[in-house]
């Protein structure tokens, strides 16, 4: 699948740092706007949202805000049918300040501006329609919203009208006893009450509420969050056990994953899609969730949420130069995991690999001269050099590490010192090689020159040989065929099934 991420900028260090304040500093909710008050002379801008059971698709929204004199909501509102973005979808505004009415004006494309700059902080009272959720929308409604009768998944930045600052935001949901609600947001101990820590947070993300499968898994502070809508919510078991094990899985690769909130929404629909929001996701699925399509839904899944390490707090300088490495690396560490934990079996894995290969090898056959390093400069064209020559330069560069380092080490390390390093400071290209010779212990640049800014095929049978596969193939029809052979030591240690010595 696309990452369709934009560049990540320095938008998770400030979340680190803000977590870790809140962590520190917010034992009671209540303390929170004067432990703010500190950084700026006006009070935290707060939002309180009621939802009725018997109206579920009106939100009364109540926002005390800090604002100049302009009032903002996203334009970034995918469907042609509302060119005024998101405002489309707001009912019965009223502005008020010091218990008087602000007089204002709509200007265009969901912003508003008052009479005056404001030096207090300003009332906005709003309604907004949700029945947008129940059109079927072109683009997928994971990216607008989706009703299934008993609960109500949205983009957030359907909810918020604000003032353009880059702030910290409260945010209260009153909703009815017996409904849940999920948010990617950080909890306070009030009840539905949550803090998002900067103005891309609080936009930039998704959420769930009413009747629906809701669970979560807790590791090292970092917190997985599941919301399944309509009839996905009886495959709850079944996703929330892979979801789980991925999880454990990465956060062994990554156990100083700062302490998090991640909330991922699926439901069905007509069409197979995903998209990624700030530190939340949603899926719809377009087949039921069976065991014996772990390999579809259970991959995708994984792929996805490995971007969330290896795209989004590893930071690169360069958005094209890393392609190959964000998303082959991505599919590997899916693929992987899956066959390590038991999600699919060798052979399935064994098919996977099979087409991976196939293609990369038929692409490279087809197109000498384009290098992994270059192919993200044009990532839909250069796909299967991209997403498939990336997983053959991380199954080749796992296997060189390991044996480098007489299997002391593996791909695993390399991740997490590139974890460890680029979090703050985004890696440039040539980090990215001596990280992997640090991991090494030996300078192994020679086999980034070859392979990755270099022309060269990487020796696909050669790695596979090492791995305890035989290899039959037409290139020219991206034909390949592994046959297993007796297990090798090499396989063992590549399965992280003997521990390092
Ligand atoms: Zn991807």
């Amino acid at each position: 699948m696309n990452n369709k991420r934009k560049s990540t900028g320095t938008k998770y260090s400030k979340y680190i740092l803000f977590l870790f304040i809140v962590l520190i500093s917010f034992n009671d909710a209540s303390a929170i706007p004067s432990e703010r008050s500190v950084a700026r002379n006006k009070d935290e801008s707060r939002y309180e949202i009621t939802i009725r059971e018997d109206s579920p698709l009106t939100a009364h929204v109540k926002a005390r805000l800090n604002v100049e004199d302009k009032l903002y909501m996203s334009t970034n509102c995918p469907n042609y049918d509302y060119p005024e973005g998101w405002s489309s979808f707001v009912r019965d505004l009223k502005i008020t300040s010091q218990n008087k009415n602000l007089l204002h004006k709509y200007e265009t494309k969901s912003k508003w501006t008052l009479e005056s700059p404001q030096s207090d902080m300003v009332l906005v009272e709003y309604n907004v329609d949700l029945s947008f959720t129940k059109i079927k929308w072109d683009v997928g409604n994971e990216q607008a919203g989706h009703f299934d009768g008993r609960a109500v998944y949205i983009v957030s930045k359907a909810l918020f009208i604000h003032g353009g600052e880059d702030e910290s935001f409260q945010i209260r949901f009153d909703i009815p006893d017996t409904w849940e609600i999920s948010v990617p947001w950080l909890e306070t101990k009030e009840k539905n009450t949550f803090i998002a820590p900067n103005l891309e947070f609080l936009l930039e993300n998704s959420l769930v509420f009413g009747k629906y499968s809701r669970s979560s898994v807790i590791k090292n502070g970092f917190q997985f969050e599941f919301a399944l809508l309509g009839e996905a919510a009886e495959s709850s078991k079944l996703f929330d056990e892979a979801f789980t094990r991925i999880v454990r899985e990465f956060l062994d690769i990554f156990p100083k994953t700062p302490p998090s909130k991640f909330l991922v929404t699926m439901f069905y629909s007509t069409q197979d899609d995903g998209e990624s929001f700030y530190n939340s996701n949603a899926f719809t699925l377009s087949k039921r969730l069976n065991s014996d399509g772990s390999i579809i839904w259970a991959n995708q899944m994984a792929h996805e949420l490995f971007h969330y390490w290896s795209s989004d707090l590893i930071k690169a300088a360069s958005y094209e130069d890393r392609q190959w490495f964000s998303e082959g690396f991505a599919e590997y560490y899916a693929n992987l995991t899956l066959l390590r934990t038991g999600l699919i079996d060798e052979p399935t894995f064994r098919s996977k690999s099979e087409k991976i290969l196939g293609l990369y090898l038929n692409f490279k056959w087809r197109n000498a001269d384009v290098t992994l390093k270059d192919a993200g400069k044009s990532k839909g064209k250069n796909r299967f050099a991209v997403y498939n020559g990336g997983w053959a330069a991380a199954l080749a560069l796992d296997l060189l590490i390991i044996e480098k380092t007489k299997g002391r080490k593996n791909l695993d390390d390399f991740m997490r010192k590139m974890f460890e390093k680029y979090t703050e400071t985004s890696y440039e290209y040539e980090d990215l090689v001596a990280t992997a010779s640090e991991v090494a212990g030996e300078d192994i640049s020679g086999f980034f020159r070859s392979y990755v800014d270099g022309k060269e095929a990487i020796p696909i049978e050669e790695n596979l040989n090492k791995i305890g596969y035989k290899v039959y193939g037409v290139i020219y029809e991206a034909e390949m065929y592994l046959i297993p052979q007796k297990p090798t030591g090499l396989r063992e240690l590549w399965l992280r099934k003997k521990p390092v010595t």
